[in-house]
This record gives structure tokens, C-alpha cells and sequence, in this order.
């Protein structure tokens, strides 16, 4: 049986006779060239278009290629801020087919079509009884975020999400499409799964999902003077030796008055323990005890202002949590933790917690280890992540002042953590092209780029690649 989402509607495709790409006065120019992130910056790139085919996605790479221009690929434009500095001389194709998302209960299969956000996966998965290792927003494109790793509120059980996805169509700089998987070109397969872009147009991808019913998620959120450090060093210890069917994240958030912020977060600031436990084989008792145990000795320490933890459909993990990504126009850094002890934690709370005067709107650890740091023989590129944790730090850009009181927030807090800061970095942790960043050794970024040039060979793609050599 094959179910089908709602993601393909129909709607207007790009007149062929003028061409795809349509120049900076044209309204389908803004609406390809949009970007969701209020963060930074609009794409301004020489020409734009949205394909809502495969065969408009082959004809802009045709088009592309006529121009001696490259072509920069996009589905929701939420890394745009790592895209407009490079956008200018290219072109820029929108992806964002009319197609559904269908599942394959039986095999235990979903296929997402290129422009489907992670809401539209989770609708048709979660009606069905299977979970996808997704973002932890709905409106970030399933394909962006699995090209570049991913680490879903599900990572401790599922690993890296890339490593879940089975087969990839891709259209090439050739104009050709190929299904790829381990046994079809399991080169091209293997770099396009965490190997940092610029490898071809993705049309679809086929991903792993795993039977589930329901899900223990929420948040428990405290005020950040009352938490004290007491709360966070209690977390960090639970993470030690905590079940992978576990995957958390401990903020310090201070939001404004935004849609979506529930009032007791509002105007100050919070420490806020957000996750889910994916009942493994649907032991739904032992999902709520696993919670139970994480939740109980953490709300003795300081009563919590909002405590939302609870047994949930499969959508709920999208938004249980108050995201400040894509909310307003930020600064952000991140970087991964090596293993610290109590003085890691403490500083943290020191750097970015209530006495340290921080300004920022997040200060994120989020949970790792589980299955993030098995590299399986079947991994992609970007494999496992060894580190226990990963920061993600945001401050407001509203204007120039703020701007800089963030930058000066987000050097101070990773001055403060240097000891423990690693060289290695997330893909998808990263929105803004001046942070330090490296996913690979350079073994794997050799064989990476040797399989770019097979490709590739002209670099029509190479505004794409995400992990310039050389940081
Ligand atoms: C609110 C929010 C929450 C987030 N939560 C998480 C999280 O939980 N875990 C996590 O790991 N990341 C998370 N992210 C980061 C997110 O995974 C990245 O921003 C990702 O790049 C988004 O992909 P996109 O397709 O939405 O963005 P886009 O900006 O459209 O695409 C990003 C890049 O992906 C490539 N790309 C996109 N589509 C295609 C295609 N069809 N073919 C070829 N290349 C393509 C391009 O190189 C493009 O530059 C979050 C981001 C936001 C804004």
C-alpha cells in the first residue's frame, strides 16, 4: 500500500518559452529568491527560478550551463544567510516539486519529494504509525537538512539523519537523472548524504522509518535565577548514561513577545529542557518512565514555570518546542562540546546564564552521543558525531546596537568554552558564513571532492559546496 500526502498541489510553473530564469524586476524572481530566514539577508542572486518539475529542474540546469553561470539550489531558503554572499553572480532554482510525500508502510519506506518541509513528511508518516528522524521545526526542508547531516529530536535512536535516507534521485550538471543508492552509484550516493552539497539537483529521496504510535515530548521550563546551576549540572549528569530512545536539549532562552511564545517565557530568562522519548518498539510504559526519570530529580531542584511533558501523537515533537530560528533576523555561532565535567556545565551557565549579563535569545546545548556516534558501515559522508554535545548560540540583529551586542555575547560565551570547543562542526548548525567550521577530515574531503569532480566536472554547483576547504 502506498499512502499519499497533501504536499502536491498544483500550481503555476514558470513559462518555458521565455525561459526558467526570471531577472530581478520579474515577481517570480522574488518569489524563487525568497527567503524564510529573517536572519540576514536577501538572496539577491542575477536571475531566479522555482521548478515545480523534474523537467523544469533539467531545463534550468540546461539554461544554467548556456549562461556560464552557476546555479545555486535552494528549497526553503532558511540557510540564506549562508547562500547570499555567493549569491550574486548565479543563478538560483527554487525546488519545489509538485509532488506528494508517499509511505510504504510495508517496507517501511517514506519518499519526500524536493520542497517538502518536514510538516508535510510528518503528516503522512505519523497517520500511519512510523517515525521519520525529522528537524526539530516543521518548516525546514527535509531535503536541505538531510543533505547536510541532520540532527533530529530523534538522533539518539535513529544516528545522524542522513544515514537513514536509502536511495536519492538527483539531476546532474550532464542533465542527467540518476536513482542512486549502495549498490547504484554508491559513490555519488555516499558524498550526497552529508557531503556537503554541490553534487547535483536532489529530486527525492527515499528514508527509513521506524514504527512508533506515539511519543513522550514536551518542555520543562524554569526561570534561569532559580535554576541556577543546579538544574544543568543535573541534566549533563542524566545524559551521561542516558537510554538512546532519550534525545534532549538544555536552553537558556530569553524571547521576546512573539506568536508562539507561551506567556510565562515572555521578557525574561528561562532555562528550558525540551526532547523527546521515542517509545523503541512501541513500549509506551517504558517511554514514560524514562521521561519520569530524567523530569522528577530536575523539577525537585526548582519548581518550573511550564512543564508540558506528555504521551503525544508523532507531530507534536515538531513543535513542542519554541524555536527562535527563522522568528527574526539573529546572529548566530555553533560549535561541538568535547566531554567536560561539572566545571564545562558551569562555565556555560556562567557565559551565557542570568548573572552574565548575555543578551542573547538562545544559548543551546543539544544532547548527543546514542546512535549520533555509531558509524555505521552504511553511514553517508558525514557519518557519526563523536562529541556529547552541540551548542547553537543566537542573538538579536533587530539593528546595528544589537547586532553588536550579540556578536560580542556569542565570542564571549565561545571564548569562555574554548577548552572544550572541538574543531569539528554540524552542517546544519551553521547560519552564518563567518563561523569557523569543518566537517570532514582530509581523507573524506578529498574522496568527497573527487566525487564533486566526477560530477561536476565544471563546478556548475560550486556556490553549493558548504564546507570550503582551508577554515
Ligand atoms: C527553525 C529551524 C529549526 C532547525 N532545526 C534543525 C534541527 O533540529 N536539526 C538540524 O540538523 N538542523 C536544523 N535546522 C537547520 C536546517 O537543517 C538547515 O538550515 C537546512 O539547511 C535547511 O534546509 P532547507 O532545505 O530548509 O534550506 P535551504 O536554504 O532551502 O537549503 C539549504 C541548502 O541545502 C541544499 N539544498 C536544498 N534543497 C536542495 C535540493 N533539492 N537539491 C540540492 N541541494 C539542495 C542547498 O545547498 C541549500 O543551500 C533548523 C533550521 C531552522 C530555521
Amino acid at each position: 500500500m502506498t499512502v499519499v500526502g497533501a504536499h502536491g498541489e498544483r500550481r503555476s510553473g514558470i513559462a518555458a518559452a521565455r525561459g526558467i530564469f526570471a531577472g530581478p524586476d520579474d515577481p517570480a524572481y522574488a518569489e524563487a529568491a525568497r527567503s524564510s530566514d529573517l536572519a540576514a539577508t536577501t538572496l539577491r542572486p542575477a536571475a531566479a527560478a522555482t521548478a515545480r518539475t523534474a523537467a523544469e529542474v533539467r531545463q534550468a540546469i540546461a539554461e544554467a550551463v548556456r549562461s556560464g553561470r552557476p546555479l545555486l539550489v535552494l528549497s526553503t531558503g532558511h540557510s540564506a544567510g549562508m547562500i547570499a554572499p555567493v549569491a550574486e553572480d548565479a543563478y538560483a532554482l527554487r525546488v519545489a516539486l509538485d509532488e506528494p510525500v508517499t509511505v510504504d508502510p510495508a517496507r517501511g519506506l517514506v519518499r519526500i519529494p524536493a520542497g517538502a518541509r518536514w510538516a508535510d513528511v510528518v503528516e503522512v508518516t505519523s497517520a500511519v504509525g512510523l517515525a521519520v528522524p525529522h528537524a526539530s521545526s516543521p518548516s525546514v526542508g527535509a531535503v536541505g537538512y538531510l543533505l547536510g547531516g541532520g540532527l533530529s529530536p530523534y538522533g539518539r535512536l535513529f544516528g545522524v539523519a542522513a544515514n537513514n535516507v536509502v536511495s536519492a534521485t538527483v539531476a546532474l550538471a550532464d542533465g542527467s537523472v540518476r536513482t542512486v543508492d549502495s549498490e547504484h552509484d554508491p559513490d555519488l550516493f555516499w558524498a550526497l548524504r552529508g557531503g556537503g552539497g554541490g553534487l547535483g539537483v536532489v529530486l527525492a529521496v527515499e528514508l527509513l522509518a521506524v514504527p512508533a504510535t506515539g511519543v513522550m515530548t514536551g518542555m520543562t521550563v524554569w526561570d534561569a535565577d532559580a535554576a541556577g546551576a543546579g538544574v544543568a549540572r543535573a541534566w549533563w549528569e542524566w545524559t551521561r548514561t542516558a537510554p538512546r530512545e532519550a534525545t534532549t536539549s538544555l536552553r537558556l532562552l530569553d524571547l521576546p513577545d512573539l506568536p508562539g511564545v507561551p506567556e510565562p517565557m515572555v521578557g525574561r530568562q528561562v532555562l528550558a529542557l525540551d526532547g523527546a522519548v521515542l517509545p523503541y518498539g512501541n513500549d509506551v510504559d517504558r517511554a514514560r518512565s524514562v521521561a519520569r526519570r530524567m523530569l522528577e530529580p530536575l523539577r525537585r531542584l526548582a519548581e518550573p514555570i511550564l512543564d508540558t511533558w506528555r504521551l503525544d501523537g508523532l507531530t507534536a515533537t515538531t513543535t513542542t518546542r519554541v524555536d527562535p530560528r527563522g522568528r527574526g533576523r539573529t546572529v548566530t555561532d555553533a560549535f561541538l562540546l568535547r566531554e567536560g565535567g561539572h566545571d564545562m556545565i558551569d562555565r556555560w551557565v556562567e557565559s551565557a546564564g542570568p548573572a552574565s549579563g548575555s543578551e542573547l535569545v538562545v544559548a543551546e546545548l543539544r544532547q548527543l552521543g546514542g546512535a549520533f556516534a555509531d558509524d555505521p558501515v552504511f553511514a553517508g559522508a558525514f557519518g557519526a558525531v563523536a562529541e556529547p554535545l552541540a551548542a547553537f548560540n543566537a542573538g538579536s540583529a533587530s539593528s546595528p546596537a544589537a547586532t553588536d551586542a550579540s556578536r560580542g555575547d556569542l565570542l564571549r560565551i565561545r571564548g569562555d568554552l574554548r577548552r572544550w570547543i572541538t574543531n569539528r562542526t554540524v552542517p546544519t548548525m551553521i547560519d552564518d558564513p563567518g563561523i569557523p567550521r569543518r566537517t570532514f577530515g582530509l581523507e573524506t574531503e578529498a574522496y568527497v571532492e573527487n566525487v564533486r569532480r566526477d560530477v561536476d566536472p565544471r563546478g556548475l554547483f560550486r556556490l553549493d559546496v558548504r564546507d570550503p576547504k582551508g577554515l
